[in-house]
């Protein structure tokens, strides 16, 4: 047995007994019963626990079989985990941690760099002549409002669902309201954009494609600071 601490093999069993092995109430019940024999019960209803366990004799860490046990187990999902995460590195062509992130840095300038591109465009309709398709790339130039309603309407709703005030049922309410109503208008104005300007769909496409990019590489990041760290934990070990 090892401590689940820091891994010394230099421990001591130890034993703590507690609870009262006489209880003062019982008896005295029973002796106003039952006369002396009764003093007896008070011993039957004595609730005595003994605790056994271990104490580290390097670290001063105290713990039970069951703390092992589960130290164990949690070592084991941590190992099937890593071996996971490596396999997912490999399929992504084994690639150094470095490389990984010069690839979120490409990605996301490349993410920016479209995004500037589509709201270029956007612009350009936003401040031109043509006095329905300028309507249309307000609209969805107010995408951006439609994310932070999601964001309000997600906060709102898990801080109203833990039961914490109304107001945050009010925000989630209303963030709802003005995502449902935001999206199908913007869905309908995309829809005159593209029609009016067949770059207008490629150019919003590059952007997805590009976000797409980007987690993946962000991904893929994680993946492989949680490699590095368990190997890196794993080594100071041994
Ligand atoms: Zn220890």
């Amino acid at each position: 047995m090892k401590c689940p601490k820091c891994g010394s093999e230099n421990i001591q069993f130890a034993t703590r007994t507690s609870g009262s092995p006489f209880s003062a109430s019982d008896s005295c019940c029973g002796f106003l019963l039952l006369g002396p024999l009764g003093i007896l019960c008070g011993l039957c209803g004595s609730d005595v626990s003994t605790e056994e366990f271990w104490v580290c004799r390097d670290c001063g860490k105290k713990f039970t079989e069951a703390d092992v046990k589960a130290k164990e187990k949690e070592e084991r999902e941590a190992a099937k985990n890593y071996q996971k995460q490596r396999e997912i590195l490999s399929a992504a062509g084994d690639k150094t941690h470095e490389e990984i992130e010069a690839d979120v840095a490409k990605t996301q300038a490349e993410h920016s760099a479209a995004v500037d591109d589509y709201q270029g465009l956007l612009n350009k309709y936003a401040n031109g002549d043509d006095p329905l398709l300028k309507k249309c790339a307000k609209t969805v130039k107010h995408d951006l409002w439609g994310s932070i309603a999601m964001l309000g309407l997600i906060f709102g709703g898990v801080v109203a669902f833990a039961g914490d005030s109304e107001i945050s049922l009010l925000v989630a309410v209303v963030c709802g309201i003005y995502l449902l109503v935001h999206s199908r208008r913007s869905k309908k104005a995309k829809k005159i954009l593209a029609e009016a300007d067949p770059s207008f769909s490629a150019k919003f496409q590059a952007t997805q494609d590009a976000a797409e990019r980007m987690q993946a590489a962000r991904y893929l990041h994680k993946t492989s600071q949680s490699v590095k760290d368990y190997e890196s934990k794993h080594e100071k070990k041994e």
